[in-house]
C-alpha cells in the first residue's frame, strides 16, 4: 500500500498532478474518474489519507455522504442521467485498487453497458440467517 508521498490521490489533492475537479471544500475533493464506468462517473475523495473507510474519522465520512447525492442529482441535471449508484470498494477482495478511499458517483442511463450482477445466494435455514443477525446485533449494539 502507498505511502502518502506516493498516492495518486494525495497528489491529486496536492496538485501535483491534475484532476477534472467537479466539487471541493476544506474536507473534500471530487473529480472525474479517469476510467469511468459511464461519463460523469465521479469519485469523491477525503483530504486525509487514510486505505480504508473503517479508520475514516466521521467528519469526512459524513462530508462525502452528504456530497454524494447532491454530486448525483448535478449529473443527473447536467448530462440527463436518470439516476446514479453510490458505491466504495473496500480492500482488494472488493475491487479497492487505490488504497486512499473514495466514494464512486456513478449516473445511470437507461440501457447503458454498466453490469452489477450476482447470484443470489440461500441460508440453509430461517435459524441460520437468524444467529448470524444475533451475532452482529450483539456486535453492534454492545
Ligand atoms: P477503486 O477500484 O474503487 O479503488 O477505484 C479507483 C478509481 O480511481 C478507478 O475507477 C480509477 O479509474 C480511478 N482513478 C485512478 N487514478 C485516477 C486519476 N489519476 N484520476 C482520476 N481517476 C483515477
Ligand atoms: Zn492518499
Amino acid at each position: 500500500m502507498p505511502l502518502v508521498k506516493e498516492c495518486v490521490f494525495c497528489k491529486i489533492i496536492r496538485g501535483e498532478i491534475p484532476c477534472c475537479k467537479v466539487y471541493e471544500d476544506d474536507l473534500i475533493l471530487a473529480f472525474l474518474d479517469i476510467a469511468p464506468f459511464n461519463i460523469g462517473h465521479t469519485v469523491i475523495i477525503p483530504k486525509d489519507h487514510q486505505n480504508s473507510i473503517t479508520t475514516l474519522d466521521e467528519i469526512y465520512a459524513n462530508r462525502i455522504i452528504k456530497m454524494a447525492p447532491k454530486i448525483g442529482v448535478a449529473l443527473m441535471r447536467t448530462i440527463n442521467a436518470e439516476g446514479f449508484n453510490l458505491f466504495l470498494n473496500n480492500g482488494s477482495v472488493a475491487g479497492q485498487t487505490v488504497w486512499h478511499c473514495h466514494m464512486h458517483v456513478l449516473p445511470r442511463f437507461a440501457g447503458d453497458k454498466v453490469v452489477i450482477s450476482s447470484e443470489p445466494m440461500k441460508y440453509d435455514s430461517m435459524d441460520q440467517m437468524a444467529e448470524l443477525a444475533g451475532k452482529l446485533f450483539n456486535k453492534l449494539n454492545a
